[in-house]
Parts: C-alpha cells; structure tokens; sequence
C-alpha cells in the first residue's frame, strides 16, 4: 500500500523540515513545490524566469503551470510507495486537480498550525542552505551545511514585508484547504507549536497506521 501525503500549513509551519523526515522514514520521496521552482530559477530554465518575480513578491505561481509540474513529477516512478507533497496544493483549484491525478489512490492530508506572530519570527530569523535547501538558526550564516557543504543565506522571500504579504496570500488563498479536506477521515491537524522532535512525532502516530493499511480507521486530532 503506498503513503500519499500532503502536508500543509502556513510558510514556517515547519513543512519542509517535518517532510524531510517523514519522507526518510517513510522511504518516500518528498516533493516541494517551492524547491522545483528554486531550482528552476537557479538554474536559468524558461521556468525559472518566468516564476522568479512572482516568488520574490511572495505570490503564487499559476495553478495551471503548477498542476502541470506536479503531474509529470508524479508519474516518476519513485512515487510508486508514495510521496509527501510539501507546498502542494495551495489553492482548492490545484486540491482539485490533485483529487483527479490520483483517482482512487488514498490521501493522508496533515495541517500543521502555528499561531502567525511565531511564523514571522521563524521566517525572518531563519537561514537556508543556497544548495539544498536545509533550513538553519541565523547563527549558521558563517557555517557550511553539514548536508551538503553549501553555504547558508537568507531566503529573498524571507525578508518581512514578503513574510507577511506569504501569510495573507496563505489566509486568502490557502486557509480555504482546511475546509476542502476537513470533513475528510483522513485530514489531520497538528500542533505544530512544539519543538522540531514533538511536532514529529504526532506526525508519526498519524502515519505509523497509514503505513500498515488502517489510514481511515484513524481519525482523530493530534495535539
Ligand atoms: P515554499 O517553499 O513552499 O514556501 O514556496 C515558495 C514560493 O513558491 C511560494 O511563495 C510561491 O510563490 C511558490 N509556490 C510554491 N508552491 C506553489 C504552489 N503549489 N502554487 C503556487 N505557487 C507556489
């Protein structure tokens, strides 16, 4: 059976960190929405210049042109066991697209949430690896990433007037998933308020059943 998992939250929930590790655990790949486009514009594509001035002002990308990266990047073959989608959907027009992508394959949906004030914090305080993406306190801007080597840098879209037009656009255009999923027995809301380990481990009593085939016998708020 395989974990097809959305996790979702506002910007600094947590969601790059915690897919990390579920996807190492759970031996999925983790597909961050936001890490494609990076990489894209790092990288110069056609791609990457058209989205680069939509991320740097902190708004969304197209559905379309979003619904289309995340189809071809699931029909790769190590999506077969599953995948955690970080970043994706973030509209119910690409919630709706995904729902048709998968057909009758299940959904584990995880909400993390974080009151806003902590967020802003997170986010203007953080540092990220330029090359693969690590998330590190300010302090590690002089180090090199133990992951990779890379050197660590403010994120553009971190500075906080960006922060905070990405958590309106997340009220405006996200929030609404809540209600999409809600009703859902396989929509899970997480407090993501504790330290990195904490938040983990509720996603690990969520998904510990998932694995083992009983996703939908499990319903039931984490905290
Ligand atoms: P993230 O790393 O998930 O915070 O994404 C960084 C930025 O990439 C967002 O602020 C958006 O501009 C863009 N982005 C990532 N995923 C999506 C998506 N599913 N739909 C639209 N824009 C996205």
């Amino acid at each position: 059976m395989s974990i097809n998992v959305v996790i979702l939250g506002p910007p600094g929930a947590g969601k790059g960190t915690q897919a990390d590790r579920v996807a190492g655990t759970f031996g999925i790949p983790k597909i961050s929405t936001g890490d494609i486009l990076r990489e894209s514009i790092k990288a110069g594509t056609s791609l990457g210049h058209q989205v680069q001035a939509v991320l740097a002002a902190g708004q969304l990308v197209d559905d379309g042109l979003m619904i289309e990266i995340v189809k071809e990047r699931l029909a790769r073959a190590d999506t077969q066991p599953g995948f955690i989608l970080d970043g994706f959907p973030r509209t119910v027009t690409q919630a709706r697209a995904l729902d048709r992508l998968l057909a009758t394959k299940g959904l584990t949906v995880l909400a993390i949430e974080v009151p806003n004030e902590a967020l802003v914090r997170r986010l203007t305080n953080r540092r990220v690896c330029q090359s693969c993406g690590l998330n590190a306190p300010p302090q590690a801007s002089d180090t090199i990433c133990p992951r990779c080597k890379g050197t660590f840098a403010v994120r553009p879209d971190d500075e906080e007037s960006v922060v905070r037009e990405r958590l309106r656009v997340y009220e405006r255009q996200t929030q609404p998933l809540l209600e999409f999923y809600g009703a859902r027995p396989t929509f899970f809301r997480i407090d993501g308020n504790g330290t990195p380990d904490e938040v983990y481990g509720a996603l690990e009593t969520v998904l510990g059943p998932v694995r083992v085939g009983r996703s939908s016998a499990t319903k039931a708020d984490v905290r």
